[in-house]
């Protein structure tokens, strides 16, 4: 039954990718819609309403690090006191500019070095994918751009974290070359370091796009300067065959440093109270699953929104450089400073809902990959999968196949690898307790993040996709929360 049910809806999605095919794109990569061929990337025609956003972010997302920190470190974490007391007039701006972390040495001679071990580790080829199975690592294709390039990765991020975090832990446990604190105590001082990288980074890979772009066909430019700046023009910025922006800049300083920078936190907690508390335990331990399971699977990260479709620009480079090792390590460094000790059966609940968020986020992107793997041929749940077959056109003008999962957890809703993230997010926060509200920011940012992925996604995949994607949706209606969202 429900494989002459999965027969029936692929033949018809056949007959409408045939009844798609007649849209050829002309010589000049036009369809006869009016768009152009591979014309399914970020966006080109920009409105007001996008231009304020970007504008928005690219001034207060720096301002709004900088206060998270100043409220961990001279408000006992308060996240509001900073504001209200500027409001009340109990501190001037120039108290609270008083109270941002210093420029120093220190800061330069932790990042740079770190950025350049990762530089260097980034040139060591992959030997992992050689003695553990499973393991795919070592040199992969990536996922074909908008123009139809597939370019090849150097994968090796597994090995730079093992080498990385090991000699991290070797030293805060025995060797003690330098304090294992040394991250919870420059964290501020750093920070004026990575934002400085973030910013030279995405102002170089704006110049690079103008003057000497690696893949000119790949390159978008809106009417935007703005826009173009934060979202990118470059697709897959490369110096060099292999130095790949985005790879390294996603995978590398920033993930690679999270379970570091965690690990710091959990040593200063241990040399400051004596011990470590059950939920910075939990905090390390789900957010190093978490980091593992990103390096495990970066071959098949080259086939995630990050790296098949977003361009390079500041929303990466900045993001990569300061957002993610700040604001994603908040609720370790607020445990730093506010240890919590969750009574067990609590702790237990947590730990539950973290690693059941974590199996779900990871069974449904494993399912999306062997689905695609196999061409739609492997059992999903046990079963022959039901699948669109559906059609779009690269930017050199060829017609491609794509298919489109409806069994498993993709036809639960459309993105419940999302919801899984979201429920390890949960788990991370609910550790800190409810004494304060800062740790729940990231719950709060992920959920923003996420949303607006799917809906960016959903916009790009209709453009890509056309009335298959309609259909798509018209199958599974909701997005995160079955039956509600
Ligand atoms: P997905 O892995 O969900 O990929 C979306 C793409 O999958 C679509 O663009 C489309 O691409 C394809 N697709 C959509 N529906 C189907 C379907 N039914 N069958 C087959 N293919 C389909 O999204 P992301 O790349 O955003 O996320 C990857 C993971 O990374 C997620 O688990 C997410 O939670 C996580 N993530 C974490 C972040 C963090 O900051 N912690 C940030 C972002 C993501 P195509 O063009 O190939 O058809």
């Amino acid at each position: 039954m429900a494989r002459s049910k999965a027969t029936a809806t692929h033949s018809k999605a056949t007959k409408r990718g045939t009844v798609k095919s007649k849209r050829d794109a002309d010589t000049n990569g036009n369809l006869d819609d009016g768009r152009k061929a591979g014309e399914w990337g970020r966006a080109w025609d920009i409105d007001v309403f996008s231009i304020v956003s970007v504008i928005t972010l690219l001034t207060t997302c720096p301002l709004m690090v900088f206060y998270f920190h100043v409220a961990c470190t001279h408000y006992d974490c308060a996240l509001s006191s900073p504001i209200l007391g500027l409001f009340k007039g109990d501190i001037t701006l120039t108290d609270f500019f008083n109270q941002l972390p210093p420029v120093t040495l220190d800061g330069f001679q932790i990042v740079l070095p770190w950025v350049a071990f990762q530089v260097f580790l980034y040139y060591v080829p992959d030997l992992l994918h050689y003695v553990l199975p499973g393991y795919v690592g070592g040199i992969c294709p990536g996922a074909i751009t908008p123009s139809g390039v597939q370019l090849q990765y150097q994968v090796n991020g597994l090995q730079a974290w093992a080498i990385s975090n090991g000699l991290f832990l070797a030293n805060g446990l025995y060797f003690n070359w330098f304090p294992s604190t040394i991250i919870f105590d420059h964290w501020g001082e750093m920070l004026w370091v990575a934002n400085i990288l973030g910013y030279v980074v995405a102002i170089f890979v704006f110049i690079k796009a103008y003057n000497f772009p690696s893949g000119a066909k790949d390159c978008k430019f809106s009417n935007n300067i703005f826009y173009d700046f934060m979202m990118g023009i470059e697709f897959n910025p490369r110096i060099g065959k292999w130095f790949d922006f985005k790879l390294f800049f996603n995978g590398r300083p920033g993930i690679a440093a999270w379970t570091i920078i965690n690990m710091s936190y959990a040593f200063y907690q241990y040399h400051t109270y004596g011990y470590v508390t059950n939920s910075m335990w939990i905090v390390n331990i789900l957010h190093a699953m978490y980091v593992v399971d990103f390096f495990w699977n970066e071959a098949w990260y080259l086939n995630t929104i990050d790296i098949h479709h977003d361009h390079f620009g500041w929303y990466l480079a900045w993001g990569d450089c300061v957002w993610l090792p700040w604001m994603y390590t908040l609720q370790g460094f607020y445990l730093a400073y506010k240890p919590v000790d969750l009574p067990q059966p609590v702790a237990l609940g947590i730990m539950a809902l973290g690693l059941a968020g974590y199996f779900i986020f990871r069974a449904v992107n494993h399912q999306k990959d062997y689905f695609r793997r196999t061409n739609g041929e492997g059992l999903i749940w046990g079963k022959k999968p039901e699948y669109l077959e559906a059609r779009y056109y690269s930017g050199d003008g060829k017609q491609r196949k794509s298919k489109l999962l409806l069994s498993g957890w993709w036809g639960v809703t459309r993105h419940m690898n999302y919801t899984g993230d979201l429920m390890g997010c949960c788990a991370y926060c609910l550790a800190c307790g409810f004494d304060h509200i800062l740790p729940y920011f990231y719950l709060v940012f992920m959920f923003i993040l996420l949303t607006h992925r799917c809906i960016r996604d959903e916009h790009r995949c209709k453009a890509k996709y056309g009335k298959v994607w309609d259909e798509y949706t018209s199958r599974v209606p909701h997005r995160l929360i079955p039956g509600v969202f």
